[in-house]
């Protein structure tokens, strides 16, 4: 391939997450996403949240509790770009896979409810973001239904989630008289007709608001919305690219996704603003998405996607170069070359062999125990991709083993799903309890029936008093110590030998903070 066709189909790439509070509409949107990128003809056809069939038990569980576990990674090409799409789950399946998603990606989509506005897991969400200051464009959904004052609600993303908020179009009416969107930038008049739900809409325009056909179609609030829009160029941000690249302001557009209207509009300036994949720090060096070598980085790893094969499946983000069928890599951690030639993607829930991908993609690579989260992939340099931490986890329980004999499969069990970042494991140090940790229900869930069904574990797990964990660090040797004696009741080793603060509560975490001044308690550490 030549150097310019490569670095063309870099440019082309946008790789971007979802991310909202369960309801907000991210399931429906996505599915107008892939209906506006031509990869499946009828919405409605891809994620069922009932899901397709029930293919083993570790599904079924997910489908008695609704959850679709159907596409992870979506592909589609939009306008003369290539989208990859990645699946943060939202419902109880909240994880750490979750979190780490995010940093795979080079942008977020923030779908609000306009009714319920910025809601709390979209603020958990957003911190995550900001931790990489992941550029963001926000969709305010359900304006086919009746909203809060848009105002109000871009004063509460500016407030609650810390980032400039412009919009780029503004809703003509809501609820029964929903008419469609104005841009602001483009002085034209975007017009909502309903009962296109589940097919591509048609695209209606009106050019100027100053038009016959534009007071024709506001009537009686023509000259209202034209005081608004005056009052809303003067009131709010101006969209500007450098901002929005840098995560300091998010451009804001109204739809509605169930209406399958809004959703066009803000895909066409989403594919021309988002940023082309980016480069990534590495404890060697920043490592450039254009350069020709290959390298990647494992972000999540998830089990039993088909019991046909039992095996998990490793997501990688393609950093750089390319992955071709076939090619030897670089697994760094265990200094070993491996070739690959059945990397799979996902096309409506099937796996399929990729033949190729660029950087900027996600491909899934078989993993029989040896990947685990955070493995940097290469063309042979040893590099170590940095930037993929684990989260403090946000619910705890203590493991009591119901057959005593059985604490060494317990051990490795719960070592082996620490490893692949399905749970983090504590072990206090002055006890001899395990404590496992997790960011939702439904991660527990899955820990507990993957310990029974695959290390034949059964134990039993005890609602514990902790609040949360931080991770522990201090330069002063002496004042570590020191704090190791006076908190040692509270403190725990990881998964990875981390010592670890499980604090009782949010007022204790604040108060041992204000004590110890010269102890840092971290929120993430880097794998
Ligand atoms: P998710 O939990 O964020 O994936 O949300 P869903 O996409 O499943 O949507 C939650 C509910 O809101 C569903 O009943 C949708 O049909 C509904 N919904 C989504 N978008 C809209 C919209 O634009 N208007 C209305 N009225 N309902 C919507």
């Amino acid at each position: 391939m030549q150097d310019g066709d490569f670095l063309q189909q870099v440019a082309q790439r946008r790789t971007f997450a979802i991310i909202s509070h369960p309801d907000a509409g991210k399931t429906t949107i996505t599915e107008k996403l892939l209906l506006l990128g031509s990869a499946i003809s009828v919405a409605g056809s891809v994620k069922g949240k009932k899901g397709p069939h029930a293919t083993s038990d570790w599904m079924s569980m997910e489908q008695e509790r609704g959850i679709s576990v159907t596409s992870s990674v979506m592909q589609f090409p939009y306008h003369d770009r290539i989208v990859n799409l990645l699946d943060t789950p939202g419902h109880e399946d909240f994880s750490e896979d979750t979190y780490r998603t995010l940093t795979a990606v080079d942008s977020a989509l923030m779908v609000i409810d306009g009714a319920k506005g910025v809601e709390d897991r979209t603020i958990k969400l957003m911190n995550v973001c900001r931790l990489r200051d992941t550029p963001i464009i926000s969709f305010v959904n359900k304006l086919d239904r009746p909203t809060r004052d848009p105002i109000e609600l871009l004063d509460e993303i500016e407030e609650v989630l810390g980032i400039a908020a412009a919009p780029v179009n503004w809703p003509m009416g809501m609820g029964e008289h929903f008419l469609g969107v104005y841009n602001l930038y483009t002085d034209t008049l975007h017009c909502f007709e309903r009962g296109h739900n589940a097919v591509l809409p048609p695209d209606r325009r009106i050019q100027g608001l100053d038009s016959d056909e534009a007071r024709q179609l506001l009537g009686d609030e023509y000259d209202d919305f034209v005081d608004e829009i005056e009052l809303v160029k003067g009131a709010s941000h101006e969209f500007e690219l450098e901002k929005f690249l840098a995560g300091k302001l998010s451009p804001v557009f109204f739809g509605t996704a169930l209406g399958n209207f809004g959703v066009r509009e803000m895909l066409d300036n989403f594919v021309e603003w988002a940023p082309p994949p980016q480069g990534r720090g590495s404890n060697e060096r920043e490592v450039a998405a254009s350069e020709r070598s290959f390298s990647g980085f494992v972000f999540k790893i998830q089990a039993n996607m088909d019991p046909r094969h039992r095996d998990r499946i490793a997501f990688m983000r393609v950093c750089s170069g390319r992955y071709e069928k076939g090619m030897k890599m670089r697994h760094v951690r265990m200094a070993k070359d491996i070739k690959i030639a059945d990397a799979v993607t996902f096309k409506a829930g099937e796996r399929v062999l990729v033949e190729e991908a660029i950087a900027g993609d996600i491909i899934g690579l078989h993993n029989h125990g040896t990947i685990q989260i955070g493995d940097t992939f290469t063309d042979g340099e040893d590099l170590g991709f940095t930037g993929i931490p684990h989260f403090a986890p946000e619910l705890f329980r203590r493991i009591r083993l119901r057959d005593p004999m059985k604490s060494k499969q317990l051990q490795k069990g719960l070592q082996q799903l620490s490893e692949e970042g399905s749970t983090q494991v504590f072990a206090p140090i002055s006890s001899t309890d395990l404590i496992v940790g997790a960011v939702g229900q439904l991660q527990f869930d899955v820990v507990a029936y993957r310990l029974k069904d695959e290390y034949k574990v059964e134990a039993m797990y005890e609602p514990i008093n902790v609040y949360t964990a931080r991770w522990v660090y201090c330069d002063d040797e002496r004042k570590l110590e020191e704090f190791r004696k006076k908190a040692a009741d509270q403190l725990s080793i990881d998964g990875g030998g981390f010592l670890s603060y499980l604090a009782p509560t949010r007022v204790n975490l604040a108060l041992m903070e204000e004590r110890w001044p010269d102890i840092q308690f971290r929120a993430t550490r880097e794998h």
